[in-house]
Order: C-alpha cells, then structure tokens, then sequence
C-alpha cells in the first residue's frame, strides 16, 4: 500500500516538474506593464507624474521599474530645460524626484500577432506653466517622515476570471447580434454646481472619502451634517452612477428612502422550472439611481461637503492625520480616511488570499415588441432551461453552472433582462452569459426592437474580510459588505452608513477627549464589523460555497426549498437581518423544508463548507 502511494506521489512529482518546465517558457514570454508614480520635490516642477514601462525582461523587478522610471524623467526634464539628456551637473540639477513608487505591475501574455507596443509611453504631466499644488510640497515633506504608505493596488482584472468554454458559431453569432443592439455608453452627469476642494487649504479635512459610489456619498453627507470638514474624492464626481440597482422596498421604507424608487412591483415570481414557480409576496422596486445620487449629492452640498476630482494613488500616514496623494498631483490631508472606492479596493489592506465567487451578468434595458411577462411582477429568478436545445453543448454548460433570467417588465413593450450567474468560482464568461441570454430570448419570442442601455457585472462575492482593525477605515464593497449569496449591496451599505458616519463624528468628538490614527479607526472598524456580524458573513459565505457546488437540479431544489420557508427567513436571509441563532434555525427549517435528495445533497456537499465555516468562527471568537 505504502509503495503504491510512493509510486503514485513520484508519478505525481514528475507531472508537476513536466507541468512547470512547460510553463515556464510562456512565463517567460509573458510582457509586463509597471505603472510608476513619481513625485518631485525640487526644482521648478513639483508635480505628481506617472509613466508606465513596458517590459519583456522577465527579471526586470518594480525596483527597476521605478529606477527606470527616474532616470527617463530625469533625461526628460533635462532634454526640457536644457536641451541635454545628460543632467549638466548633479549640483546644478540635484536629485529632481523623490519619490518613485510602482502603483500597479500587471503581467499581461504577449499576442504573437499584435505589433509590440512602445517601449515606454510618454508619462501624463499635470499641464505645464502650472505652479505645483501647495500641498505637493506637503506631500513630499511627509513622505520623508511617514511611516505607513499604502499605495494604492491595482483594480482587480475587469472581469472575473472566466472559465474555458467552447462556444457554436452560431451561438456565438447570436450573441454578437445582441451586444451589437447595444448602443456606445454615454456618461450622464448631474447638473450640479460642485464647492472644490482647495489644494492651498493647510489644515487636515476631518474626513476624507475615497470613492463617491452609494456608500461613500451616504457617509459624507452624514459627517458633514454633524458640522465635520469633508472632502470626497472621486474620478468623476457628478457622474451618475451606471448600474441598475435593484432592492426590496421594505429595505427602502426603513429608510425612509422610498421616493428614490422609480418602479415598484407588488409581488415577485421565481419559475424553478417549467412545472414550477413561486410568486413572492414581497414588493421590488428598481432604485431612481439619478434622483438617489442627485438627493445624496444635494445633501453632501448643503452640509459644507467639498469635492475633488481625481483619484488616489495612495495614502501616507502619520500618528494623528494621513495625507491623500491623488493622480493630479494634489495631496489632500485628513484625519480619517475612509475608502469607499467599491470593488477597485484603493486603500483597504487584505492579508490573505482574495478568492471570492463572482456573480456575472449581462443586462439590458430594452424596447421589445412584446414580452410574456405580467407587469405586475417582477422576475427575481427564471431557471427554466427549455430554450436549450436536448443534448446540445450549450444546454450542458448550463446544467453545470446554471444561470437564470432576472426582468423588470416597466411595460408591455419595455423591460430590464439580465441573464445570471448567481455565483462561480472562476466566474462565467460574459460572452457565454450573452450567448445564453439571446437564445432564452429567441424561445421566449422576445424581438428586442433596440437597447437602451446595457449593463455588464462582475461582482465578487464572500473571500476574506479586509484586516480588521487598520487605519485605513472602509465601507461598501471595499470592505466586504457585499452579501456573499446574493451578491446585493446597496440597501444594506445605505442602512449601515449612519453607524460608520456617527462613529466616526463620536470618536472625533474632542470635546470627548477625541481620539485620532489607528486608535480611531479601530473604533470604528469595530462598529461596522462587529462580532455578530461576522458571524452572519461566514454564515453567508458557507451558503455560497454550498452554491458553488450545485448544478442546476442542485439549485433548483435549493430555491425550491428555500422559498418555501417562512418569510421571516427568506426576507430576513436576504436582507441580512437573522444574525446566528436565528440563521441556525433558517438552517434546519431549510432542511426540513428541502426533499430527500436536496437533504442528502447538502449533507454531501455542505459538510466541507460547514467544517470550514465553524473552523473560521472559532478563529474569529479566539482573536
Ligand atoms: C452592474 C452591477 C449591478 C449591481 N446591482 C445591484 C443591485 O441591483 N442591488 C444591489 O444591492 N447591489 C448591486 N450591485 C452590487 C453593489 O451594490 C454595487 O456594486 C455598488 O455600486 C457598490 O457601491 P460602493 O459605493 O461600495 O462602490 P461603487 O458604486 O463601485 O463606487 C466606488 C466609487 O469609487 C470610485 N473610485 C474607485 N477608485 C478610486 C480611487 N482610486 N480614487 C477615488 N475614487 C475611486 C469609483 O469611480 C466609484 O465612483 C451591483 C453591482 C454591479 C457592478
């Protein structure tokens, strides 16, 4: 026995030792792209500069990405102001940058086919004949004496990583002909007249939001309320935002937010397969996503909220403040920082590997001749299969890894479809989804006459916690928040802001003895993640491992099962409102609720996932 497992482990060594000598040489080819940030200090331009490098050299390091850096934009500005490449002397010229940080380094594979691209692309300067932003200089006396610097990481890959799959011509063509009814995006800005930030302002905002998404303008507006200094920082301010959110209007009337809903349906159907559906007696509603922003944006104004646009590249910090070091050079000082950049995760920290499940899906806002949908419904879950054809390929990849339609029907000739991966690990090709989507489509007899808006998502859901506590303080999907098996979001952000936003004014409060740096943040973390709270997330992250293991009898038996239950759970599982006992309870009424074979299916599949879950609370309650 033991010999045959020795013969079985060599056999397995020498595969792995064939595997890596036949990777190594596409490893080597593989191009690399270094995005350096550089900061002058001396001189006449202080200003913040980017460059990228291209490289194939496999050893090039992001050491010698940002000496490589140096060195051009040294000769650069010295081709500029002295006609030489060669600084004249080093007295006369001195050290020009002093600081030079890679900010991103991605690996991309070299196509054989495309012309290599330029060695190294011009860098991006702040307009010449500018003087520096006061604060640059502020930036480079503190990154003298910081300790921490968190530069920004790069955003995740744009899409999920993707499975291989094989796609038919024809499905192929098809779902091509969709995507091409999609017209070009057109960004839709407010009008609104935004108070900027002043670079010249010496003293630190009291808070500082990274990212003016639905989280990050939901705590703005509250700090400001309570007569604290806030400056957000986004790209693109005034853009409203571009997704289709979609909530239960009960989240909403807790809130007291219902006028920012553009289309309620009383009731919700889920088809689990032809034979079956549910209607769901709960009323949906898609969020007014201009008159949510515009409300949240008019408040953020009234309250004294300025705006800078740019992005961060990284944040430096000090015992009591850290400074904000965006891509136009600006540097902006603040007390607490508080990331809510969403999924590009800028500033909060993770420390152990990120391997979320992604949700994946393609959507449509679109003019129909006709659709077979009641208007009074909304469609939360369409798993019905019969648009695949018997024994094809395609109907196969769905058993697999099913996906299912989600409509907002706003009339008989206008709706919202979006075809739906509820959770994968790696996530769905898009054109896969896009491919399923247009052959639902065609059996449901649905001729889209044109698309007016179309919505690709990726949203990665469950993976680790951000490190909890540190100084950087987070909200949104930057710091978890997105539940882990459904992939919803904004309801529970919005209904958690007030706590971050009052935690935060709490702490600050000197007239209460106030405190500041890591201390601060701790407090805060503390509040958003509390230890009932984390328990709810592991609990939720085992319901997605157990659904990143059911094909689609699999799942239709979970959802039958599942809304089949009490609505306090089903409502209360959804909207993250049961916390332990109770989830534990929504567990065994689940299974009482589920059929011999959906029973003896989870006990398969569930026990690792539950080992690993209680494995973790362990963990955590010991921390
Ligand atoms: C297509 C799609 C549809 C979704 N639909 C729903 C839904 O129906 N219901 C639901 O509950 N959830 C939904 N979600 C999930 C989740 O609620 C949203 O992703 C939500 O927008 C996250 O809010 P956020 O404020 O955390 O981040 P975001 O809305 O992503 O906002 C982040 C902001 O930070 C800015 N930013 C990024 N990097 C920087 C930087 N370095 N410096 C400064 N600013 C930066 C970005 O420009 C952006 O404005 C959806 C997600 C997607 C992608």
């Amino acid at each position: 026995m033991m010999r045959q497992f020795s013969c079985v482990s060599l056999l397995l060594l020498m595969l792995c030792v064939l595997m890596a000598a036949l990777v190594r040489p596409s490893v080597a080819t593989a191009r690399r792209e270094f995005r350096v940030a550089a900061i002058g200090d001396q001189g006449l331009d202080r200003s913040r500069r980017t460059m990228n490098i291209l490289t194939d050299a496999p050893e090039m390091t992001a050491k010698d990405a940002e000496e490589t850096t140096r060195r051009r934009m040294d000769e650069r500005l010295n081709y500029r102001r002295f006609g030489t490449r060669k600084a004249p002397s080093q007295d006369h010229f001195g050290a020009w940058l002093k600081n030079a940080t890679v900010v991103s380094g991605v690996r991309t594979p070299i196509n054989g086919s495309l012309s290599p691209p330029p060695l190294a692309q011009d860098w991006t300067a702040s307009p010449r004949g500018n003087s520096p932003p006061p604060t640059t200089m502020a930036a480079a006396a503190l990154l003298r004496t910081h300790h921490h610097h968190h530069p920004c990481k790069p955003p995740p890959p744009p899409r999920a990583p993707v499975l291989c799959r094989a796609t038919t011509a024809a499905g192929a063509a098809a779902a091509a002909a969709l995507r091409s009814l999609a017209p070009p995006t057109r960004p839709e800005l407010l009008s609104v007249d935004l108070p900027r930030y002043d670079p010249a302002r010496s003293r630190p905002v009291d808070l500082a939001v990274v990212g003016g998404g639905p989280a990050g303008l939901a705590v703005a507006q509250r700090v400001a309320e309570a007569g604290l200094s806030v400056c957000a920082i986004d790209p693109s301010p005034a853009l409203v935002w571009p997704n289709n959110y979609g909530v239960w209007v009960d989240e909403f009337e807790a809130m007291g937010l219902t006028h920012c809903l553009d289309a309620v349906w009383p009731s919700a159907s889920v088809f689990i397969d032809d034979g079956r559906a549910k209607s769901l007696d709960r009323p949906y509603a898609r969020v007014a996503r201009r008159k949510l922003k515009s409300a949240m944006m008019d408040r953020c104004v009234a309250n004294g909220v300025v705006f800078h646009q740019a992005k961060v590249a990284k944040a430096v910090h000090n015992e009591a403040s850290s400074l904000l070091i965006c891509d136009d050079g600006v540097a902006v000082p603040a007390t607490v920082v508080l990331d809510a950049t969403g999924f590009s995760r800028c500033l909060v920290q993770y420390d152990k590997p990120y391997n979320p499940g992604y949700q994946v899906a393609y959507g449509i806002l679109a003019e129909v001749d006709d659709h077979p949908f009641d208007i009074d419904k909304m469609l939360f879950m369409d798993w019905r299969d019969s648009h695949l054809p018997e024994g094809s390929e395609i109907r196969e990849r769905n058993r697999r890894i099913p996906t299912f339609l989600y409509a907002m029907p706003f009339s008989p000739n206008r709706i919202f479809l979006e075809e739906t991966s509820l959770v994968a690990r790696p996530g769905l090709a898009m054109d896969d989804i896009q491919e399923r989507m247009a052959a639902r489509l065609r059996h449901l007899g649905i001729r889209v006459r044109s698309v007016e808006e179309d919505e690709r998502c990726v949203i990665p859901m469950g993976g680790p916690l951000p490190v909890l506590p540190q100084r950087v303080v987070g909200i949104g999907g930057t710091a978890g928040m997105v539940h882990p098996s459904t992939g919803y979001m904004v309801a529970r952000t919005l209904a958690t802001a007030p706590i971050v936003a009052e935690s935060i004014v709490r702490f600050l409060d000197t007239g209460n003895g106030g405190l500041a740096g890591d201390a601060l943040a701790a407090e805060v973390w503390k509040e958003l993640w509390p230890g009932n709270r984390r328990r709810q997330r592991e609990f939720f992250c085992f319901g997605m491992d157990i659904l990143l293991k059911l094909d689609l009898d699999g799942t239709r038996r979970f959802f039958d099962a599942f809304f089949d239950l009490e609505p306090r759970y089903w409502h209360g599982f959804l909207s993250s409102r049961l916390f332990l006992p109770e989830l534990l309870l929504f567990g065994l009424s689940l299974f009482g609720n589920a059929s011999n074979a959906s029973r003896l299916e989870i006990m398969a599949k569930g026990t690792v996932p539950l080992a690993k879950m209680i494995g973790n609370l362990i963990q955590d309650r010991d921390r």
